[in-house]
């Protein structure tokens, strides 16, 4: 196994000890309120966690996909809904800081290095779906004004963050994924409208709403990149910092599985025996596969980050395959804690159910489950992605 480099072991640190404290102390109430993780997300960004993937010289970490994959399961083992705002403020900022212009440096990346900015990732539609890549909110320039208008779904964080990356397209290519185009938005600009709140199964803290853009106007400065270059973010940016961001919150949700159910198994005991229940032989049995579906998983994660890090070629196989194999592990181990944690791990508000609803969000976002086998088969099977 990989042993992380100390700018790194001190990065998981750093993150761990706010998950541990106030992450973890507000994790139920985030749940049953289902309300924003605002000092969470405070404590991450005075701890100066915000700016992982901002370059150094603009205050930030300068930190790649390993370092997400580390910092983000921490989070996510204590409140996956943190770890999921946390997770698209980082795609979010790598996105704008992937091209950026000396504009964009000082309005956004360096007030995000400084914890003063959060941003957020809005892609999905409730036309095109899971197909993330497929925008049909349109942009139209108006002088040095982009006009931008459509409607915009499950955007994490709505309303509650201060800027979001927004796609869109030029009028008449709508499914034409090499137009795809990136917007910086700041939260108060003209015309954004915020539709109702989404009450989710789980992940019920991450207020992800729908955005209706209604002739929103932005600076054309906030353009991210040049127009008709933007599928380049698709698979080069937004695709591996999304997918590496959403695996370790699952990571992080398997492990605190495991945790309870361990914790549950050393401390409950039966009174015709006198002896707690981690000496029945079935049930070490299964914390034995649970235990090694994690770590088995959580190898394939960081393979993959490791491969985009360092920009191999073929890094996107180990890529699909990590959040395809996530999402399945996910969802067999929190089933697991469930059975081995008893009428304990039942009751209606336990922590075990929540990570179980928690974890099924795992195959539905995108790039979701299938659409991850469709692109690895076809790229094992060398057919094209799309
Ligand atoms: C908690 C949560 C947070 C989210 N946060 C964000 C966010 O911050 N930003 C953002 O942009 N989006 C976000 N999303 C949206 C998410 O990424 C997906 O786009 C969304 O969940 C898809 O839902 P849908 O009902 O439109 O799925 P549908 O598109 O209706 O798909 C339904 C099912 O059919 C499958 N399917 C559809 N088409 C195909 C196909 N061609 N081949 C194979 N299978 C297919 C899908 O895999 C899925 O299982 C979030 C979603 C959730 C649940």
């Amino acid at each position: 196994m990989h042993t992380l480099s100390p700018p790194l072991a001190r990065l998981r640190e750093r993150a761990a000890e706010i998950a541990n404290t106030v992450l973890a102390a507000d994790a139920d109430e985030v749940d049953r309120e289902g309300r924003w993780p605002a000092r969470g997300m405070r404590a991450l960004a005075e701890a100066g966690l915000m700016g992982l993937h901002i370059p150094e010289h603009l205050g930030g970490d300068g930190q790649g996909l390993l370092a997400l994959a580390v910092v983000t399961e921490e989070l996510g083992r204590c409140c996956s809904s943190t770890g999921m705002c946390f997770g698209m403020h980082s795609v979010a900022a790598k996105v704008i800081a992937a091209k950026a212009t000396p504009y964009h440096e000082e309005r956004f990346l360096r007030p995000i290095a400084a914890g003063r900015h959060i941003t957020s990732l809005s892609l999905s539609e409730p036309g095109t779906g899971v197909h993330f890549f497929l925008p049909r909110a349109k942009f139209t320039r108006d002088g040095e004004e982009v006009v931008l208008e459509g409607q915009k779904s499950f955007v994490t964080s709505g309303g509650h963050a201060d800027s979001y990356v927004i796609s869109a397209v030029p009028p008449g290519s709508e499914l034409d994924p090499g137009t795809f185009t990136c917007f910086a938005v700041e939260a108060g600009a003209p015309g954004l409208e915020w539709l109702q709140d989404w009450h989710g199964f789980g992940m019920r803290g991450n207020s992800s709403r729908g955005l209706r853009l209604d002739r929103a106007r932005i600076p054309h400065a906030n353009l991210l990149g040049s127009e008709g270059d933007q599928i380049w973010y698709v698979f080069e940016v937004v695709a591996p910092y999304f997918i590496i961001a959403m695996s370790a919150v699952y990571l992080g949700i398997a492990q605190a599985a495991l945790d309870l159910t361990v914790a549950h198994l050393k401390e409950r005991s039966h009174a015709h025996t006198g002896e707690t229940l981690s000496g029945v032989p079935v049930l070490s049995h299964q914390v034995a596969e649970m235990w090694t579906a994690i770590q088995r998983t959580r190898q394939l994660v960081h393979h993959a980050a490791r491969l985009c890090d360092a920009g191999a070629p073929d890094a996107s196989l180990s890529l699909f395959a990590a959040k395809a194999d996530v999402a399945d592990m996910v969802g067999t181990v929190t089933q697991q804690a469930m059975m081995l944690s008893g009428g304990r791990g039942y009751g209606q508000n336990s922590a075990v159910a929540r990570l179980l609803r928690d974890g099924q969000a795992a195959h539905v976002m995108a790039p979701s489950t299938q659409l991850l086998k469709t692109w690895l088969g076809r790229s094992v099977l060398d057919l094209p992605l799309l």
